[in-house]
């Protein structure tokens, strides 16, 4: 539909300022902010107006960084709440992350952005339990030293616990290989060769499949943040693990979450561009994009052409927003589709199932932080992971009083549909907590369920080869499937995006960037790291390699 007629079906006169105040829960978006003119994008002061289209943690991050820096910003969100994967809900008086629950500390991306939001001293670490890993035939601690299941003392008895004495001879004589012993092919490939069949069977697969919801025969070591450096550098797996936990340590620990919960972050940020006057426009999904001259200039069309993955169908009128550059925050598969770029592969879907249970037998939290569940479980318990909420983060255990608690199940994986897929409430809390109790070890009773909460998301794309996606001029993309999949790496990656926007070279005056470099950007990360899952048990300090 040509731009003109798509304006003059309702267009947005750009005077909506202060529609939809800012609420109890500033995540429930409305529309809100003073919007740049609707179209003609040129300001008298000579500051760029930029559209951020998705309004999860990418798409607020870009688009506080470009109000910061002096840009008219207009975010346009599909959903009727900001926040994307990060989202907290209240369960009696708790609150549960319900998507992303903690952020990797390595990096320091997501604890400055806090301070500089004033939430520093809102960060808490997980309580030092440890987590374990549960098969069919044993529940064990997660060896407490060790990356994305790597154990870093193969020796020590936690880890001779978890793979026999054989398994961990056979682990422990991987520093004695040759460099190139294994390199070259999947993750799983280069555990197995390396450090032997239980190592990855009893510790990589479980963790791999908790943290990435990708099976590691689908991934290359670079999925692991660091993990490859460290091999280079070390020549060992068991050396790089033990070189990531000692930076880990150094730095406070592996992961850390916030007390009042993670929706602490997107409230933050929405009253934040509230208050740099950036634009917000939910409910409304952005339907096409047209180019509008060789200069780097986008028509942004909302409206009725919305296509089913682009979520609710989004305002009524359709609108068409002329701007200087766009910032694609949104997933993969609608990034390509607004691009006209090849279609990625499909993009698989978890769902998590909290439950608040009302047992004090769960007070001595008998898997610690929660578990992973191990392949040959399958049969036996259909989710994926654990995680004890209120063991995990003892202030919201205080919030719901003794012998309540909270438990959060992760269902599904790339390439794998969600056990929970077509089941009504009733039958998905019964198989919530039948695997509960499983995984724990303690009959849980349906008396004993006080609520449940269940949300799908979408997570990554399988590993087969798209297309590269070359960035146009007056586009930067972010999200995890161009940054990598967690919270410690789309915040400095939406920070890139934006920069990317904003300090234009002589060579590419909108985007700083050439297609071509855009392109191998996006393809070799594709392999490195395209997914979007939860993540189920972190403990304190060490153990499970975070996103
Ligand atoms: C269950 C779960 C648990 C997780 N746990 C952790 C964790 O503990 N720690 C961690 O670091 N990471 C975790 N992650 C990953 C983390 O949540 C993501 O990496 C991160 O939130 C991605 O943010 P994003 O803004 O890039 O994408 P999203 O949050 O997906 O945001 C994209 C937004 O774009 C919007 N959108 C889509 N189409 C359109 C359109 N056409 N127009 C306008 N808007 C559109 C969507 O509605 C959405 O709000 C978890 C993910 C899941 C699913």
């Amino acid at each position: 539909m040509p731009a003109d007629r798509v304006a003059a079906a309702g267009a947005d006169d750009g005077n909506r300022d202060g529609e939809g105040s800012v609420g109890a829960d500033p995540s429930d978006a409305g529309s809100r902010g003073s919007a740049p003119s609707g179209t003609g994008s040129a300001d008298p002061a000579g500051a760029r107006t930029v559209a951020v289209v998705g309004g999860g943690i990418s798409g607020l991050v870009a688009a506080r960084e470009l109000a910061l820096a002096g840009a008219h910003v207009l975010l346009f969100e599909a959903d009727d709440r900001l926040g994307g994967r990060v989202r907290s809900e209240t369960v009696a008086d708790a609150t549960i992350d319900i998507g992303a629950e903690a952020f990797a500390t390595r990096g320091g991306g997501v604890a400055d952005l806090l301070a500089e939001l004033g939430l520093g001293a809102e960060i808490v670490n997980p309580a030092p339990l440890g987590s374990w890993v549960v098969s069919a035939a044993r529940a064990v601690p997660l060896p407490a030293a060790g990356t994305i299941g790597i154990p870093a003392a193969p020796l020590s008895r936690d880890a001779v616990r978890v793979l026999g004495l054989v398994g961990a001879l056979r682990a422990a004589l991987e520093p004695a290989l040759p460099r190139s012993a294994g390199r070259g092919g999947s993750l799983a490939e280069l555990v197995r060769a390396r450090l032997g069949a239980r190592v990855l069977e009893r510790l990589v697969r479980p963790v791999v499949l908790g943290v990435h919801s990708s099976d590691p025969a689908e991934l290359s070591i670079s999925a692991v943040p660091g993990l490859a450096d460290a091999f280079d550098r070390r020549g060992s797996l068991v050396a790089a693990a033990r070189e990531l936990r000692d930076s880990r340590t150094a730095a406070g620990g592996a992961v850390a979450g916030l007390r009042a919960g993670m929706g602490a972050l997107v409230a933050a940020l929405v009253a934040e561009l509230d208050r740099l006057g950036v634009a917000v426009r939910a409910e409304t999904a952005v339907s096409a994009l047209r180019s509008r001259d060789a200069g780097g200039g986008w028509t942004v069309l909302t409206g009725p052409e919305t296509g089913p993955e682009t979520g609710p169908a989004g305002a009524a009128e359709a609108t068409a927003l002329d701007v200087d550059a766009v910032i694609l925050a949104v997933p993969e598969s609608v990034a390509r589709r607004l691009l006209d770029a090849p279609p990625s592969a499909p993009e698989g879907r978890v769902e998590v199932v909290a439950l608040l249970v009302e047992d004090p037998r769960l007070n001595r939290a008998p898997r610690g932080t929660g578990a992973l569940v191990a392949e040959d479980a399958g049969s036996r318990i259909a989710a994926k992971a654990l995680t004890h909420v209120t063991a995990k983060w003892p202030a919201r255990a205080a919030a719901l009083g003794a012998g309540r608690h909270i438990l959060r199940l992760s269902y599904g994986r790339v390439g794998s549909a969600p056990a929970t897929d077509g089941l009504n409430d009733e039958e998905t809390t019964r198989l919530a907590l039948r695997d509960a109790s499983r995984i724990l070890g303690v009959e849980l009773e349906p008396g004993a369920v006080r609520a449940v909460r269940r949300r799908a998301w979408i997570a990554g794309s399988s590993t087969v080869a798209a297309a590269p996606m070359p960035e146009p001029r007056g586009i930067a993309c972010a999200g995890d499937w161009v940054s990598g999949t967690g919270l410690a790496s789309v915040v400095p990656g939406a920070r890139a995006a934006a920069r990317r926007i904003m300090e234009p070279t002589r060579s590419d005056p909108v985007s700083g960037r050439s297609a071509a470099v855009a392109a191998s950007r996006t393809a070799s990360h594709r392999s490195a790291s395209s997914r979007t899952e939860p993540h189920p048990t972190e403990p304190h300090r060490e153990g499970v390699q975070e996103r």
